[in-house]
């Protein structure tokens, strides 16, 4: 017990002086499926807690070729230049099926990487989105703990992905190509709703017309939500990653949510419910895997379900029956 103590205290000294080696060796333990370092991570995280918190936390999502990663090299390099220190994280639970990974590609941010200021990590895998978040989640706290006041969530803009960068980032960005015209085909509604901002990215060349009128048709349809109740109007904007034109901006505009929404409270507010979503989540995953994992369970169930299917027993009941024996088998342990 006491070695164990003694590890995580020396690693968590290390991440406190901002030890990039100690921090992606706290984050390995917090992605690590093994019970003696999940015990330690949560030991870590508990320790690096008092020191989190501090950070901006800034979502990032759109569609593969959009540019995220050449965008967020943008972003990152400006925010560097302000003496900032940037995380980079990603929520990707795509990436263990097709075993590519959004940022699993160092060299697509290639600057970033090289800069003692920026920390870039890869999704974690899993097969569960739930898993996968809850890992990038307490990696953050880890990030603010070692001294990174800007931490950076990228996700792909497939699935439901979103829905969780959404709900651990103070500021969420929809980045958007100029299309064909009709720029709100295959937008999903909710995805707009989440969004704080709407950038159209690879505004330069003759690109540039067309994602001007990309930003007018975003700024009406925005106009047809409900103000949020944070007193924020979502901002449509362009831009270039690849030429830095209207980057600032972006920047200035993540200043002035940062600041509106922490002087009429709500900027507190969200994390407060971000937390209390992420304590009931956790509850509902651990409640789900303690179940579906749990031996007898994995024995009777397929039996419960071959009943059903003979017509010998309702679902209610089946459900019943596995609950009661869960229950029963996990007080007698
Ligand atoms: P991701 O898949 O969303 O991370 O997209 P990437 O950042 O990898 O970019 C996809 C491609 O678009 C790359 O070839 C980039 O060079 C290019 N790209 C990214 N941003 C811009 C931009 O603002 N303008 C132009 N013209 N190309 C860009």
């Amino acid at each position: 017990r006491q070695q164990k103590k003694v590890d995580i205290e020396e690693l968590f000294t290390k991440i406190r002086t901002k030890d990039r080696t100690a921090l992606s060796q706290g984050i390995t333990l917090i992605e690590s499926s093994q019970p003696l370092h999940q015990e330690k991570a949560q030991q870590l995280i508990e320790r690096c807690l008092p020191f989190s918190n501090n950070s901006i936390r800034i979502g990032i999502t759109g569609v593969p070729g959009v540019g995220k990663s050449t965008f967020i090299e943008a972003l990152g390099n400006i925010l560097i230049s302000h003496q900032k220190k940037v995380a980079v994280l990603a929520v990707d639970p795509s990436s263990s099926i097709s075993g590519g990974s959004i940022l699993g590609d160092k060299t697509r941010m290639e600057t970033l990487v090289a800069s003692p200021d920026a920390f870039i990590r890869p999704s974690p895998s899993g097969n569960s989105l739930g898993g996968v978040a809850q890992k990038t989640r307490e990696s953050i706290i880890l990030c603010e703990a070692a001294g990174f006041d800007t931490v950076i969530i990228e996700t792909v803009g497939v699935g439901q992905s979103e829905t969780a960068v959404h709900s651990m980032v103070d500021f969420f960005l929809l980045l958007k190509l100029a299309g064909a015209g009709d720029e709100l085909q295959g937008i999903k509604r909710g995805i707009i709703e989440m969004a704080d901002s709407i950038v159209i990215n690879k505004a330069d060349g003759d690109n540039k017309k067309r994602a001007r009128e990309a930003k007018n048709q975003f700024k009406k349809a925005l106009h047809l939500y409900p103000i949020s109740h944070n007193g924020w109007l979502p901002q449509v904007l362009t831009c270039s990653a690849l030429t830095n034109e209207g980057i600032t901006d972006i920047l200035e505009l993540i200043s002035s949510y940062i600041k509106i929404t922490k002087t009429n409270g709500s900027f507190e507010n969200k994390r407060i419910e971000q937390n209390k979503y992420w304590l009931l989540q956790t509850i509902e995953e651990q409640l789900k895997s303690s179940f579906f994992n749990h031996p007898g369970i994995k024995e009777i169930l397929p039996k419960k379900i071959d009943a059903l299917k003979r017509h010998e027993i309702s679902p209610f009941a089946a459900a019943k029956a596995l609950l009661t024996l869960h229950k029963n088998n996990t007080e007698k342990a």
